[in-house]
């Protein structure tokens, strides 16, 4: 197994991107008049899985950065909250768990949070490279707005990603030295990423160099 690592043009490419998706995000909700003030919830622990080696490599930039005994009391919690998860999933429930990451209400890694952590509360859309586009209506508390404010959920405004998540697949292909399709996809929680270590892969059995033709 090889580290995969970032490059600072990587890095600073990931940041740009994440800037760009908040910017968009707040747009969306700026014309909604939408804020998570006073929310009743906290989307913390909404389950959600990942699925790139680039944001994996970058939360662990963070992780990293944080003090040596802060990092093991967020493992000892990712354990645990693996551990709820696979309960919940053997039940054919939803897990409903609180991100590891997540101490007394807030981001510990806030700079590093992933894609979904920034994007998860207002309407937004995008087209797959197959043509097909997706809609997503925003949290519940978003969803009520918009039906209170439209006459139909069509007419709210939504956030763009598909420009965004192009970036971070190239970026993703970049890191595997485009070779991206030679790699299996991955759904991790950050509970997972973190538990896992750093982002590390096998290098594919035609990529060794001791392969005999
Ligand atoms: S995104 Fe929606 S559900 Fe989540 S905290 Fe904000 S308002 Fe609440
Ligand atoms: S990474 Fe931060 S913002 Fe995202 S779910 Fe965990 S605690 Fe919440």
């Amino acid at each position: 197994m090889k580290e995969v690592k970032l490059t600072p043009d990587l890095v600073g490419r990931v940041r740009q991107i994440y800037e760009e998706m908040e910017k968009a995000y707040d747009q969306v909700a700026t014309l909604l008049q939408f804020s998570c003030d006073g929310c009743p919830d906290n989307c913390c622990d909404s389950y959600f899985q990942h699925h790139t080696f680039v944001e994996w490599g970058y939360l662990w930039l963070g992780f990293r950065q944080l003090p040596e005994s802060q990092q093991e009391e967020i493992l000892k919690r990712s354990r645990l909250y693996i551990d709820a998860c696979e309960q919940a999933l053997a039940r054919n429930e939803r897990p409903q768990v609180v991100c590891p990451l997540n101490e007394k209400g807030r981001c510990c890694l806030y700079a590093h949070r992933l894609m979904v952590c920034r994007t998860h509360g207002v309407p937004a859309t995008m087209q797959r490279p197959d043509g097909q586009r997706l809609n997503f209506p925003g949290c519940f508390r978003c969803q009520e707005l918009v039906k209170q404010t439209f006459a139909h959920e069509s007419e709210a405004p939504r956030a763009e990603r598909t420009k965004l998540l192009r970036s971070l697949a190239m970026m993703e292909n970049e890191l595997m030295d485009g070779k991206r399709h030679l790699y299996p996809r991955i759904q991790l929680t950050i509970a997972q990423m973190l538990v896992k270590g750093p982002p590390s892969i096998a290098v594919p059995y035609c990529e060794r160099e001791n392969v005999a033709d």
